[in-house]
């Protein structure tokens, strides 16, 4: 296929609204025609290190034949198939198979959806339906946190917990509440003498569903690190308090783990390391190393007996077209494979230190930045006006982002953090070239501060 030239491409790309669209925010976009490891480069010539990798999920790399390969083979073998009753496919019920117990001890049951958000109303209508199996009808409400992303689709909209992306689309759907998010940096909520932010934090939880009423809470959702709302790294205590009181009072917990899933925080999913299991959990973008779209949910035993032993006219009646998609199944099989072999959960906890560490060093240069944190390779800055009053500095961080990028490094800014996930398979010198870069792009804006 030949491309036509940058200019013409930038001017047909005007014919398109762009995710989370305003027409000040899409000037001079990177046109991306080929990427390869964690490089992309454009049409006029640029080579840009990707350090979100894609949107948090292109786990294995840019550039992986053996990818291409699987979709291509699978392509000529049967490229889509529908996954309703009566009817599937091999790649899917491989990776069915393959996702049995993946993830967590009892949750061996998995549905298919193409991302993220249609993982999250899956979740959310699954949580419904197994109270309503369970004669309890009134069970049907949804706790979520601030700065939580969960998604755009109505529901997913409603359980995010970002004001910005309701304003323009409310009213939101009905029976969805949040609580601050175990931010340790910046907790919102209140902390009693003696508490910690993760007993605070879990409080405000058992508080909500109280307040709410217990008869009437569904399900919590929780991503193990908050990625679009911040980088927000909950402190260790909080994930085993939020499964006590789900259990308490029988409150489902969905993990959203559509960025922490599949190698991202250093293990393969994130909870294990707080020795926690969620009822549901929602997956996406690793899955697939955003090949190719696909994403869905994993969900207790519990809730699969519930479904398997339902009279025909309370059937779990749900459903997408591209459920278990053949194609992107064959992909996912093959990148499971990628990640495993190449052991690139272990790889990312591996680079960790030095990720972290490049976070800190910036802290250390520069009295503008601070809270430097991570967690495998997710993590980040912010940018305060003062340590002391924590009072975000949006436009440093806009500009040393701009900034980075000029110098050929690509970041998402969030408010006053900058925030990084890079593809797994990162070496010890490209994150040294992140750190450089970050260091230069902040020495530009900030010249006349820098530290001693
Ligand atoms: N949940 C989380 C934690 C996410 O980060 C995202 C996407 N950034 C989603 C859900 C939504 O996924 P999608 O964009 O594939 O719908």
């Amino acid at each position: 296929m030949s491309i036509p030239n940058h200019q013409t491409l930038l001017e047909h790309d005007q014919k398109m609204l762009h995710p989370m669209h305003h027409p000040n925010l899409h000037n001079d976009p990177l046109v991306v025609k080929h990427a390869e490891g964690v490089w992309l480069h454009t049409t006029d010539g640029r080579k840009m290190l990707d350090g979100l990798g894609g949107l948090w999920n292109v786990n294995v790399g840019f550039g992986r034949k053996e990818l291409a390969q699987a979709a291509y083979d699978q392509m000529l073998q049967v490229a889509y198939c529908n996954n309703y009753a009566g009817m599937t496919n091999v790649p899917a019920s491989e990776l069915a198979h393959k996702l049995s117990g993946y993830a967590y001890k009892g949750l061996n049951t998995t549905y298919f959806t193409s991302g993220g958000a249609e993982a999250n109303e899956s979740a959310f209508k699954t949580a419904r339906y197994y109270w309503k199996r369970l004669g309890k009808k009134t069970k049907v409400k949804v706790i979520a946190r601030m700065d939580a992303y969960h998604g755009v689709t109505m529901a997913a909209m409603s359980a995010t917990g970002m004001p910005r992306f309701w304003t323009m689309f409310e009213p939101r759907v009905p029976d969805f509440s949040h609580i601050p998010a175990p931010n340790t940096y910046r907790y919102a909520g209140e902390v009693k003498a003696g508490e910690t932010i993760g007993q605070a934090a879990a409080r405000a939880l058992e508080e909500e569903i109280l307040r709410q009423g217990p008869d009437t809470v569904a399900a919590f959702i929780a991503e193990p690190v908050q990625g679009a709302g911040g980088v927000i790294i909950p402190p260790d205590d909080y994930f085993p308090l939020v499964r006590q009181i789900c259990d308490k009072y029988e409150v489902l917990f969905i993990a959203d783990e559509v960025i922490t899933g599949f190698g991202r925080t250093g293990s393969m999913f994130a909870l294990g390391r707080y020795g926690v299991t969620p009822d549901i959990m929602s997956f996406a973008k690793g899955i697939t190393s955003g090949y190719i779209p696909m994403g869905g949910i994993q969900i207790h035993d519990k809730i699969k007996e519930a479904i398997d032993t339902a009279p025909v006219t309370e059937a779990w009646n749900h459903g997408f077209t591209y459920s278990g998609h053949a194609t992107a199944a064959a992909v996912a099989l093959k990148n499971l494979e990628i990640l495993e072999q190449e052991n690139l959960a272990d790889h990312a906890a591996q680079r960790h230190p030095s990720f972290l560490n490049t976070f800190k060093k910036l802290r250390d240069e520069f009295v503008q930045v601070d809270n430097p944190r991570a967690m495998g390779l997710i993590g980040g800055i912010e940018f305060v006006k003062n340590r002391e009053t924590k009072e975000p500095d949006l436009d440093t961080a806009a500009k040393v982002s701009k900034a980075a990028r000029q110098r050929g490094l690509i970041t998402r800014n969030i408010g006053a953090t900058l925030a990084f996930s890079p593809p797994l398979i990162i070496s010890e010198s490209e994150i040294s070239f992140i750190y450089d870069t970050l260091r230069e792009a902040v020495a530009s804006v900030v010249k006349e501060s820098v530290l001693a």
